[in-house]
């Protein structure tokens, strides 16, 4: 997105030669900051800003609702995939989107016949720390509110909660958003909001102390839209204007057109559609590797473009079909051409290591997407599978023969909608990855990782990073001397295992 002079030179100078993160290394640069005080911040497409550059993979066996939240609550953001009916998909998103409502359904609750004595035993009994109830009748219908403040200014135990609960209760309405709740507690000084239905049954509640570490945000890591619910993406195909339809029913924060290969009419179209249609709906499209194929998304209407003809762990399109091109330099030919009109470019797939997320922003990506690095967490949809003793998580490319012929398949990625199963190419492999633990986990060590490159680079942010990296071109005994070498490994290491060096 930035000008970075000496970077052009550099690729100036390998013109006819596809580079991929392993062909390079970056240079040090004098730093007057430390890599705890990196800010990793960056935008993923014109109207949305993330806490941290990663966003997981549109894959079957990579992002659900679990993935969704788990990424969202980091900082990034999770693409649901399409390999699913469009309502099935559409509940995918809003488990993610709901996730932080703040709204309590099962509040606990109390009936006026209670005394106080025993609202207190059932609180220590029960360990609640809270001391604000709704009180109700044997309908559900709300009859007032209890705080601490009656509990504790109240003359005996023995009086009723029916004697010493406030009637004056300030109420909402089902539908309110979770900003319009924490306006309400905040103006009134309430410590909890009852929900009521118009014919007074009682529907939940909203807490002051929920609502204000979400809106306030844990350490601020949350990815959270303007109502602070969690952001979250889902996946669309070039022809798939009745899943557009049915999504945006409730909101999405981004719709990603999702093929193998976005300089496409396909593609062109469905982004022009989806902008006509709804202005304000952000829209990412790829996946692409050329500067004419951005400006041709860019004039579409895209607000982000995904860069990626090839590069994934799982995908065979360069050795079926001699097509792509080497991922950093794929990242610089898009990323130079959107210079100046402000749609940041994610860079997709070939993620391996921590160490790959600089080459790519240094190439100009602003994010990137995983999905090999991702798909054996917790949260990852894929069948856990033992093999020797050791926990593996089936991973499949969505051109795989199995992700292509299942109901809903992901044949249209591949422009192979109406092929008979038997007839079809498969671009991507059905393979497993090692079992990783929560992807918090990973997502700690791949921000530690960039946070040290950041140091290193004397860049204070992603922008800094891409109008600064100084990268060199490496043989393949630099390569070597970058792993591990001449030693015997004794004990794993949370961000390098054996193997990692590709031989
Ligand atoms: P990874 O992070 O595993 O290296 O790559 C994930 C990316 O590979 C996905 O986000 C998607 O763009 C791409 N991809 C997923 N499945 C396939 C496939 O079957 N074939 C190809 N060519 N690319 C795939």
């Amino acid at each position: 997105m930035f000008d970075n002079a000496p970077l052009d030179e550099f690729m100036d100078h390998h013109r006819f030669l596809g580079l991929t993160y392993d062909d390079v290394s970056l240079v040090t640069q004098y730093a007057d900051f430390l890599p705890a005080d990196a800010d990793l911040s960056t935008q993923l497409t014109t109207g949305i800003r993330l806490n941290i550059p990663f966003v997981s993979a549109a894959m079957d066996t990579v992002t659900e609702a679990d993935m969704g939240i788990a990424m969202a609550l980091a900082g990034g953001m999770g693409i649901v995939h399409k390999n699913l009916d469009p309502s099935a998909q559409r509940t995918e998103v809003k488990r993610v989107k709901y996730y932080l409502n703040g709204f309590l359904v099962k509040a606990r609750t109390i009936s006026p016949e209670m005394t106080i004595a025993e609202v207190e035993a059932m609180k220590r009994e029960k360990g609640f720390r809270f001391s604000s109830f709704p009180v109700i009748d044997g309908n559900r219908r709300l009859l007032g509110v209890v705080t601490g403040s009656q509990f504790r200014y109240a003359a005996s135990e023995d009086l009723t909660i029916g004697e010493i609960m406030r009637t004056d209760t300030v109420t909402a309405r089902p539908g309110i958003s979770m900003r319009e709740a924490y306006d309400i507690l905040l103006r009134h000084k309430i410590s909890i909001l009852p929900v009521v239905e118009e014919d007074g049954t009682f529907a939940g509640i909203y807490s002051f102390k929920d609502l204000r570490r979400i809106v306030k945000g844990k350490r601020g890591t949350e990815c959270v839209d303007e109502n602070y619910s969690l952001r979250v993406g889902a996946a669309v195909g070039p022809a798939d204007r009745e899943r557009v339809e049915i999504l945006l029913e409730s909101p999405v924060d981004v719709l990603v057109v999702d093929t193998a290969h976005g300089h496409t009419k396909g593609v062109i179209d469905m982004v022009k559609w989806i902008k006509t249609r709804w202005p304000d709906q952000q829209v990412v499209a790829g996946n692409i590797a050329t500067g004419d194929a951005a400006r041709a998304l860019v004039e579409a209407g895209a607000d982000g473009v995904k860069v990626g003809i090839g590069p994934g762990s799982i995908c065979t399109t360069r050795v079926i079909s001699g097509v792509g091109v080497p991922q950093f330099s794929a990242v610089y030919e898009v990323a130079r051409a959107l210079r100046g009109t402000g749609v940041p470019a994610i860079a997709d797939g070939g993620i391996k290591q921590s160490g790959d997320v600089p080459k790519a922003i240094a190439a100009g990506a602003c994010t990137v997407m995983m999905g090999g690095v991702l798909a054996g967490t917790d949260e990852g949809p894929g069948e856990r599978v033992l093999i020797r003793g050791r926990q593996y998580v089936v991973y499949r490319g969505m051109g795989s023969l199995g992700a292509m012929q299942q109901r809903h398949g992901s044949a249209d990625r591949y422009g192979q909608k109406d092929v008979d199963s038997p007839k079809l190419v498969p671009e991507g492999i059905e393979g497993v990855v090692p079992y990783t633990g929560p992807v918090a986990g990973i997502l700690h060590q791949f921000c530690g990782g960039l946070r040290a490159s950041l140091g290193y680079n004397g860049c204070r942010t992603i922008a800094a990073l891409q109008a600064g990296a100084r990268p060199v071109r490496i043989t393949s005994s630099g390569k070597r001397e970058a792993h591990p070498h001449d030693v015997q490994f004794i004990k794993d290491s949370p961000n390098y295992q054996t193997g990692e060096n590709g031989d």
